[in-house]
């Protein structure tokens, strides 16, 4: 066995350094000339080329001629490289509080094939519904063949969960308390053999809506998501905040109204126990629990004018405005994104948080936020799920087996890497901005 010296060790991570940021430039932007990665990547054009050939060879890339009808240089055609679409996936699995999701999701977050099925996880049992996950998603791994493999499973759920070893810490609206969601997971997907990642679904979509949707070309951007309660994933400087353990971005649990509303969390006055989906209910004169049928139930009443449900969502915009504002004085973020329960709600509520927001942020950064609802719609929480499980793929092509291996990567093949220039955690959602 030949020990490198340090130049060999400098030299492999440079070139361990350059693959991913090949890898994770076509994953975020697309198919892309030889030149135009060389030029993004600021390259020369035979490191390009290497870079290519060791991709393709690991099963990741292919290069193809563009396709009739786009404009046409002169002089010899530039094929595009772009990810294989029989490349490495994720498994995502959506924990939400009324529905479990699943889908196979690809590099360049192809949604290869995804599942859903509706039912409350409120006051669940975790092992059961671990259980229910395995038999979902029978189907869509049954349908993958021999063909791809799955490298890793991604988990969003709405708690605070500690990154290291997805152990949930704490799910108010589904009543789960310290629970090893991440090992329950791996030992249940034990016949997979992959490693699993599990992550706070507010963040989750801030990184799904980050990369393609929404906060694209934002570096200081937040979103806020919820279905029962609300949470915020931020991303400072185009870097996602996760605090020590992963537990930052639980807006949530926020006091904005000390006699107000007791909250899951065991606390009062919560900023989701004031704009949550009970609390609207509540307002409206529904069930508070009636969940996602009540919820269409009050959007259509809204829609037919019905003043009630109209004076119940501007509350709930009112104090969803009140605690934004505190949010963009915080983190002067360039946009917010509202998705989930607060994207459909903010259609019938944008005048009253909007109003709040004008009225309580100052106005320097309240001048340079850009308010919008987040744009990827029902797949948001399991690109996120992807993205975090094929965040070791991406920051480290070299760990998956070369085209043609049959061997599966496991959680002892894979460790981050630490070196000079390239040490990084890569256990949390990370942009590859440029
Ligand atoms: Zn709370």
């Amino acid at each position: 066995m030949v020990i490198p010296g340090e130049g060999g060790v400098a030299h492999a991570e440079i070139r361990r350094r350059n693959l991913s940021l090949m890898l994770r430039d076509l994953h975020l932007d697309g198919p892309q000339s030889r030149s135009e990665l060389a030029s993004d990547l600021n390259l020369n054009r035979s490191t390009v080329a290497s870079l290519i050939g060791e991709l393709a060879a690991r099963g990741l890339v292919w290069e193809r001629s563009r396709t009739k009808g786009l404009p046409q240089a002169p002089g010899r055609p530039s094929p595009v490289v772009e990810l294989r679409r029989d490349g490495p996936r994720a498994l995502a699995i959506d924990l939400s509080t009324d529905w479990i999701g699943a889908a196979v999701i690809g590099l360049g977050g192809v949604v290869i094939g995804a599942i859903r099925r509706d039912r409350s996880l409120a006051n669940s049992d975790p092992t059961q519904i671990v259980d229910e996950i395995h038999g979902l998603v029978g189907p869509l791994l049954a349908g993958l063949g021999d063909g791809p493999q799955v490298v890793a499973i991604g988990v969003s759920v709405p708690g605070a969960v500690r990154a290291e070893d997805g152990h949930l810490h704490h799910a108010p609206n589904l009543g789960w308390r310290d629970v090893p969601l991440g090992n329950l997971i791996r030992e249940r997907f034990r016949d997979l053999n992959v490693p699993v990642f599990v992550g706070n679904d507010a963040s989750l979509a801030a990184s799904a809506e980050h990369s393609r949707g929404s906060g694209r070309g934002s570096n200081d951007f937040i979103c806020l998501w919820g279905e029962g309660g609300i949470g915020a994933g931020i991303v400072v400087g185009g870097r996602s905040l996760t605090g020590a353990a992963g537990y930052a971005g639980e807006v949530g649990h926020q006091t904005v109204n000390p006699d107000g509303n007791p909250c899951h969390c065991g606390a009062r006055g919560c900023w989701e126990a004031e704009v949550g989906e009970e609390a609207l209910l509540r307002r409206s004169g529904r069930d508070p629990l009636g969940g996602t049928r009540a919820l269409a139930d009050l959007l259509s009443a809204a829609d037919r004018g019905d003043k009630i449900a109209l004076t119940a969502l501007d509350e709930s915009g009112r104090w969803l405005g009140i605690g934004l504002a505190g949010l963009v004085n915080v983190f002067n973020p360039t946009r917010v994104a509202l998705g989930g329960l607060y994207g459909r709600i903010f259609p019938y509520a944008s005048q009253a948080v909007v109003r709040e927001l004008d009225s309580r942020a100052l106005s320097a950064p309240r001048a340079m936020v850009e308010l919008t609802t987040a744009l990827l719609g029902a797949n948001t929480l399991l690109l996120g799920a992807a993205e975090l499980a094929l965040i070791p793929t991406l920051y480290d092509p070299t760990i998956g087996p070369p085209a043609g291996d049959s061997a599966r990567v496991g959680l002892d093949q894979w460790r981050p890497r630490r070196a000079s220039g390239v040490g990084r955690s890569v256990t949390q959602p990370e942009q590859a901005r440029r």
